[in-house]
């Protein structure tokens, strides 16, 4: 209770988003977070209406920005516990510029997507991840794209915390989140998300029985990165039928941690530079001089 605000969600009946919240709910428990402390921000999109959910200082950016809202509070204020909600058409489509830079900088945020496969607040249209074939209100004769590896790509990109959960296991996800948010440097969770009202085919029903646990079923060790993007290069292979027998998967859908590294993040980087570059003693430190510039 004392991470959630006391506004009830608006979310559709069995919309896979009300999980994260629980998810999130639980981990920042787990972790002890003071709830004064943490700051959420968001972008624009059903799942991104998460942070008014929550007790936490909440930011709803404009349509991709949350993660560029995200880093500017790292630096002013990089003692905050930064988690960043967002939906896979706003991360990955209109804020996708940001994702693999903000990755590779090593940022210490939280980024949680909920991958419901399309946008569902503007009624289901196709987004990058949506499968080849998908019929949207826009494409009623089937998406002629292939969907987006959003998990290659955060490896790739230099994340640190590369994992994939699903909304409909409490316990997996609760875990996963606590891990992410533990982790000092940029982690991703990617959330195979249900929307119940308009993608009828990645639903609930779809899911029972069609997740393996990559670090429990397979052994997967996330500090093996070779390891981690081979079994990466197969996340949308489900997609397939014709690839409904093949290794490593079998025609199931990935949950676990992919990939785990310790690397020093850009705040303490920065912390280091301002140490080396002190001003002299006797004149204004650099948070006595940035104050200046602060509102
Ligand atoms: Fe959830 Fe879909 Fe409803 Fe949006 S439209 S609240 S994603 S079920």
């Amino acid at each position: 209770k004392e991470y959630r605000s006391d506004i009830e969600p608006t979310w559709c009946p069995g919309c896979g988003d009300f999980g994260v919240v629980t998810a999130l709910t639980k981990a920042f428990s787990e972790e002890k977070l003071d709830p004064t402390a943490i700051t959420m921000t968001s972008g624009i999109g059903c799942s991104s209406r998460l942070p008014l959910w929550m007790n936490a200082f909440g930011v709803h950016t404009a349509h991709g920005r949350a993660l560029p809202a995200a880093v500017g509070i790292r630096l002013a204020k990089p003692e905050t516990p930064t988690i960043v909600t967002a939906g896979d058409g706003d991360i990955f489509s209109i804020g996708m510029e940001h994702f693999p830079h903000t990755a590779r900088k090593n940022f210490d945020i939280t980024l949680v997507v909920m991958d419901n496969r399309m946008y569902a607040l503007t009624k289901n249209q196709t987004s990058p991840t949506s499968r080849h074939g998908y019929k949207g209100s826009l494409n009623p004769y089937g998406n002629i794209e292939d969907p987006f590896n959003v998990i290659k790509f955060a490896i790739a990109s230099g994340a640190t915390f590369v994992a994939q959960s699903y909304s409909g296991n409490p316990k997996h996800l609760a875990e996963t989140i606590q891990a992410a948010v533990e982790h000092k440097g940029f982690a991703f969770v990617n959330v195979l998300s249900p929307c119940p009202t308009f993608n009828k085919i990645d639903t609930f029903k779809y899911y029972k029985g069609r997740l393996i646990d990559i670090n429990k079923e397979l052994g997967h060790d996330p500090s093996d990165m070779k390891a981690a993007l081979e079994l990466a290069s197969h996340v949308l292979d489900a997609d397939n039928p014709e690839l409904e027998d093949a290794e490593p998967f079998k025609g199931k859908r990935p949950i676990g941690i992919f990939y785990k590294v310790e690397k020093e993040t850009f705040e303490e980087r920065v912390a280091k530079l301002k140490e080396k570059f002190a001003p002299p003693s006797g004149e204004p430190d650099w948070d006595e001089i940035l104050a200046k510039y602060r509102p």
